[in-house]
Parts: C-alpha cells; sequence; structure tokens
C-alpha cells in the first residue's frame, strides 16, 4: 500500500482565516495543514478517504487523473464538500463508488440533495455509485474492516485496511475509541488517529489522549492528523515517542 497525506488540518485548516498565531504565521511548509483526506494506492487502483473542499487543490498537487474508490468517515463539511470535484474524474472515467454507512448517506442524501433528484439529472452532477458499508468489506483489492467512533454526538467510521502483508488503521475525528472498536485496532503496521490540540475538547482527540490510545493499542507505527493551528509541527514532533510523528499535507509512506 501507498499511503499519501492529502490533508492533515482541522475543519478550518491551518493557517486559519484572520489568525497571526505563530502557527499560523509560520514558513514551515509542515505547519500549512489543508483539510484531513487520505489516499492509498494498492495494486494500481486508488482509493480516497475523505473528501474536504480542499480536494481539488490536493488533486492537482498529486496529480490524481483517476480514483477508483471513495470512502468517507462522516457528513461533517471538511469531509465531504469537494465532493462536487470528482466531476472532472466522470468526464473521463464514469461513475465513482462511494462507501459511507447507512447515517452518513441519510445526511450526505440531504446535503447533496440535487445529486439524487431526477429533475438535476444532467448538467454536470457528480456521478457516484452508492454503497452501505458493512462490518467487512473489499475495496480495491484491499480488506476492509469498518468501525465506529464516537464524535461528540455524532459516531463516525473508521477503517482498517489490509492487502494481506500490512495493516493501516485510519481514526479520525473522535474523542472516544469504544471497546468494541479498541479491538479491531489491535496488530496494526500503522495507525492514522485523530489529534485535534494539546487541550481537551468535545469532540476530538487531544495529544495526551491519542498518544494514550497508541501506548494501549501498540501499533508498529502511529501518525497523527486532523491537527490545529495549536500544535506547531517541529516543537511537537520533538517530544513525541519514537514510533509516533505528526502527520504532514504530502507526506507519502510504502507500507
Ligand atoms: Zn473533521
Ligand atoms: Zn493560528
Ligand atoms: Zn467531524
Amino acid at each position: 500500500m501507498l499511503i499519501t497525506f492529502l490533508g492533515t488540518g482541522t475543519s478550518v485548516g491551518v493557517p486559519m482565516i484572520g489568525c497571526e498565531c505563530s502557527t499560523c504565521a509560520s514558513d514551515d511548509p509542515r505547519d500549512k495543514r489543508l483539510r484531513t483526506g487520505l489516499m492509498i494506492e494498492h495494486g494500481g487502483r486508488r482509493l480516497i478517504v475523505d473528501i474536504s473542499a480542499d480536494f481539488r487543490q490536493q488533486a492537482l498537487r498529486e496529480r490524481i487523473d483517476r480514483i477508483d474508490a471513495l470512502l468517507i468517515t462522516h457528513c461533517h463539511a471538511d469531509h465531504v464538500f469537494g465532493l462536487d470535484d470528482i466531476r472532472p474524474l466522470n468526464f473521463r472515467h464514469g461513475p465513482i463508488p462511494v462507501y459511507a454507512s447507512e447515517n452518513t448517506w441519510r445526511e450526505l442524501r440531504k446535503v447533496f440533495y440535487y445529486i439524487f433528484e431526477a429533475k438535476h439529472i444532467g448538467g454536470g452532477l457528480p456521478q457516484i455509485i452508492p454503497h452501505i458499508i458493512k462490518d467487512s468489506f473489499e475495496v480495491c483489492g484491499m480488506n476492509l474492516t469498518s468501525f465506529s467512533v464516537i464524535h461528540g454526538r455524532t459516531e463516525v467510521s473508521g477503517y482498517r485496511f489490509s492487502d494481506g502483508r500490512s495493516e493501516v488503521a485510519f481514526v479520525t475525528d473522535c474523542n472516544l475509541i469504544p471497546r468494541e472498536s479498541l479491538e479491531k485496532l489491535r496488530g496494526l503496521d500503522l495507525l492514522i488517529i485523530d489529534a485535534l490540540r494539546h487541550q481537551p475538547h468535545p469532540t476530538h482527540l487531544h495529544l495526551d489522549q491519542s498518544l494514550a490510545y497508541i501506548a494501549e493499542l501498540e501499533p508498529r507505527r502511529a501518525l497523527l492528523t486532523h491537527i490545529g493551528h495549536d500544535i506547531k509541527d517541529a516543537e511537537t514532533n520533538s517530544f513525541l515517542p519514537p514510533n509516533v510523528e505528526l502527520a504532514y499535507d504530502g507526506l507519502k509512506l510504502e507500507i
């Protein structure tokens, strides 16, 4: 699996509009974070997890000319508002299968009502093939396991990806991982996990909590994502445990 971090920022991105804090003013490229998204390439196929309003910019940067599947964690604006930007890929390659939980689909159908209304057919709509995720399913030649994590009052889908050689999991936007979901996160080569900031937050993990989950789950390596502006890359990386780092936009790793 080749993993690319399309974006690693929280919902407002870093720098945040109107902010002059030292992270937002930093000229370290690792302190510039587009909204969170991940690309996984496997066996010549390309899967995208979450499609933020920054997807267009991410796709141009990574020269994405085709995607084979799109996976959604939850229907918050910072994870889905790039959906219209799959249209250039549709023009060339046709509809794209999109995977989400039943709850997430209920919300996606409200937010993107125009995609699903017959009267709007034609005229440059995103072309998607909706799939409801199961506990385990196959996408792009990988076995996926889905599980729920708690994000304030919302449930978010976490995903585990296995290609028979490597085990990777993506757990964004949560303040709690229920016990039964933790059991699905053991024996990982790579855990990608939410770490919003240093201070506690009602709907996201803060750094100490993320590190506590990592210590409990013992993945071979962990990368932190969905990062806000109170975390400065160089400063924070300097005190993280040896198997943990902050992810940054454009980071690629072969797992
Ligand atoms: Zn988010
Ligand atoms: Zn700031
Ligand atoms: Zn969210």
